[in-house]
């Protein structure tokens, strides 16, 4: 059987550049990757980051410290994060935006700057390439690709880990499953860096308080590693710390799937809105031009099924810049045709009948709603942005929903990465980083501006620099 000093489970965001520290201290690393490709969710994600301290910060005369970025954290998500693992990454992430810039990232000229995709900063500290995610993988795919040639180094990609190999309360091994069968490694450090459990939606039923899934994961994201350490015994945390994300349109009526491209333009710093968002039963639940998308979170978060009904009219279709910008034309119009989530309606009675609205609570809504518009009456929600009013007649319906960027629960971990037990015991040689420590760990009950790829890259390079030591220590003894 072989036998690895560390194997590294996902060549994702946080495994590769776990591998590239980990392989160049000389220690013998395997990396097994389930997909044929490497990269992960960099293929789809935005690839925001932030950090403080960076040398872009400074070269812009911008002062900024981890400790104003954890006050920010805090702020946002009210504290629902992690302290430990908050304290181990963020003084780190300055120096990861530089490390990332001295091997060739192509960073947008607006950055560093903020935000309002997300709750913003008080700092200008989120930056991104001008590729978004793949923009982070062409700088991570060539340092990879170099540290896999070492001779300490292998890849093996199409090849899964199912399961861990324990003796005394220890990792002893990792069952894999490649191109050629079963199989078995011996090692006794493994890094779970699978990420999510976007697109399981099985799992995420189980972790997320059972709620259905609508979401812009990649396939890889199937939660299978936090599966493996569950199995292994360990415990899993966040399961009630989740927020979605305001707010997608499936690609394809009955899919669950979303894509970035098509993601409605919801963000009042970016569009404002002209239309409302109901519940099911034709309630106002935000305030639409709430420049605070946490609230609007917040609010859907609390809708049954965590999905709204966008209404507006023709004569706001023709007017508004769209809310949908990223359709063509042949998919707005085949939407209008064929989608029940797409409705049109001559009146309110019939809007109400087509998407099993109230109709007499719709009606009292676009009524107060339009009283705003006029200026006879105050807005029920306080909405400050009042383009014109909606209906009666030529009425249109979109049906939204809160949708999965990166999944909340995940594996327990000590400020050391080492798996732990439900009481507190490590599962020794047994580590985990990125999505898989769960979203909420670094992010709270929130979504905080790269708080994920930052913090997946910086504790994966931290973790593999630190076990490869550990490694080459212990084989010099
Ligand atoms: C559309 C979208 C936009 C986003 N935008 C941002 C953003 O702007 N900023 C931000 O901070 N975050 C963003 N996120 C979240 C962020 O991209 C992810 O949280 C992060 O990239 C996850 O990194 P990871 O290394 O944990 O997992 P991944 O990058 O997903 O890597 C995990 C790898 O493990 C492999 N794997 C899984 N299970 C196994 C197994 N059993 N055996 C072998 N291999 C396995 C997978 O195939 C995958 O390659 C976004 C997410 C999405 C979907």
């Amino acid at each position: 059987m072989d036998r690895f000093d560390i194997v590294i489970v996902g060549a994702g965001t946080a495994g590769m550049p776990c591998a590239i520290e980990a392989a160049e201290t000389g220690a013998k690393v395997l990396v097994v990757e389930a997909e044929k490709q490497t990269g992960g969710t960099l293929h789809v994600s935005l690839g925001q980051l932030s950090g403080a301290g960076s040398r872009l910060q400074s070269e812009r005369g911008i002062t900024d410290t981890s400790a104003a970025h954890l006050a920010d954290i805090e702020r946002i998500n009210r504290g629902t994060g992690r302290r430990e693992i908050l304290d181990l990454t963020l003084p780190r992430q300055g120096e990861t935006i530089d490390w990332l810039m001295e091997n060739g990232f192509d960073m947008d000229s607006s950055c560093p700057t903020i935000l309002h995709l997300h709750e913003a900063y008080r700092e200008a500290r989120t930056y991104w390439g001008v590729e978004g995610g793949l923009s982070v993988y062409k700088v991570l795919k060539p340092l990879f690709e170099k540290a896999m040639t070492l001779p300490n180094a292998e890849l093996r990609l199409e090849t899964r880990a199912t399961g861990l190999r324990l003796s005394d309360g220890a990792v002893t091994g990792l069952v894999l499953a490649g191109p050629d069968g079963d199989y078995e490694v011996a090692t006794d450090r493994v890094v779970l860096a699978t990420g999510g459990y976007g697109s399981n939606a099985a799992l995420f039923a189980r972790l997320t308080g059972g709620r259905d899934l609508y979401t812009a994961a990649m396939p890889g994201s199937d939660g299978s590693g936090i599966e493996i350490a569950e199995q292994a015994g360990a415990a899993l945390r966040g399961q009630d710390l989740f927020l979605p994300t305001y707010a997608g349109v499936p690609e394809k009526p009955g899919s669950n799937r979303v894509i970035w491209r098509q993601m409605p333009s919801l963000t009042p710093q970016v569009r404002q809105p002209w239309e409302l968002h109901l519940t099911a039963n034709g309630a106002r639940f935000v305030r639409e031009d709430d420049p605070s998308v946490d609230n609007r979170e917040h609010g859907l978060v609390e809708q049954p099924d965590m999905s709204f009904w966008c209404v507006f009219d023709d004569d706001i279709l023709r007017e508004a810049p769209p809310v949908l910008p990223g359709w063509t034309e042949d998919e707005l119009s085949a939407a209008w045709d064929k989608r029940p989530d797409f409705v049109t309606a001559p009146d309110i009675a019939t809007l109400a009948e087509r998407t099993t609205m109230s109709p007499d609570t719709l009606a009292a809504t676009i009524t107060a709603y339009n009283a705003a518009c006029d200026g006879t009456a105050e807005d029920p929600m306080g909405r400050i942005h009042l383009p014109r009013s909606i209906g009666p007649s030529g009425l249109r319906a979109i049906r939204m929903r809160g949708m999965v960027l990166k999944t909340p629960a995940g594996i327990d971990v000590d400020e050391t990465l080492t798996v732990i037990r439900p009481d507190g015991t490590q599962i020794v040689g047994l580590h985990a980083v990125g999505e898989a420590i769960g979203g909420s760990t670094l992010s709270g009950r929130g979504f905080i501006s790269g708080m994920s790829v930052t913090p997946a890259l910086t504790l994966g390079r931290w973790l593999g620099q630190r076990l490869g030591t550990l490694a080459m220590e212990a084989n010099a003894e």
